[in-house]
């Protein structure tokens, strides 16, 4: 069984494991390039893990990952690595929404293209997002590695499994890393089709009363 959908129960030591293989397959498929993104995940109700600064999410080991309280002070770090700036975006998250245990901020290519074409998310276009994430905000431009990120989110995030943050990239939260991961899959699917549709000339929405029926499954 894969670690991503770890249960509630999980230990430590898989949770670290479901990092990294959260980072091996965000790095594969291009929702993370170079050294960007950052994941988390909320160990108790006091103390997260996340991955570090500076480091490609593709090739981290289980002890690259620092342990947080919630107030961002470093409890554990075996590598002696500094937490990302992002960080405070990931406890902002874990402060609103006792439900989450996974966060995932990752910059997926088509999905940050519609933020920098200043485009809303396209949630009329495919049934499948109807029935599963419905609207995605694009939230406020923040300056990067500023705790100005966890500010734009703050209005949104207690609402919203899923944001687009604005000419920068995704914010994606679940019970468990698979949860997380599969929000951020589907963005950055929808966000292709419909690139890819524009370029043909044109983009079918589907009528508000079918997405009506569809978001009462
Ligand atoms: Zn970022």
């Amino acid at each position: 069984m894969t670690c991503l959908s770890f249960p509630p129960s999980a230990p430590e030591s898989e949770l670290r494991l479901a990092i990294l293989e959260c980072g091996q397959v965000c790095y594969a498929r291009h929702l993370m390039t170079s050294n960007d993104g950052n994941i988390s995940v909320r160990i108790d109700e006091s103390r997260v893990l996340i991955t570090p600064a500076g480091l490609c999410k593709g090739r981290m080991d289980a002890d690259d990952l620092l342990i947080v309280d919630l107030d961002g002070n470093v409890l554990a770090s075996a590598n002696d690595r500094r937490p990302s700036s992002e960080t405070p975006m990931h406890l902002e998250v874990y402060k609103q929404r006792p439900d989450v245990r996974a966060v995932i901020h990752a910059h997926p290519i088509f999905a940050t293209a519609l933020t920098v074409a200043g485009l809303d998310f396209p949630d009329d276009i495919l049934p499948e997002v109807a029935l599963t994430l419905g609207n995605v905000p694009v939230s406020e431009y923040a300056t990067p590695s500023s705790r100005e990120d966890a500010d734009v989110i703050r209005p949104l995030i207690r609402d919203y499994d899923a944001l687009l943050l604005r000419q920068h990239g995704s914010l994606t939260v679940g019970r468990n890393l698979d949860e997380a991961l599969i929000h951020l899959e589907r963005i950055e699917h929808v966000a292709e089709v419909f690139h890819h549709a524009r370029q043909l000339g044109n983009v079918a929405r589907i009528p508000p009363e079918e997405l009506r029926k569809l978001s009462k499954k």
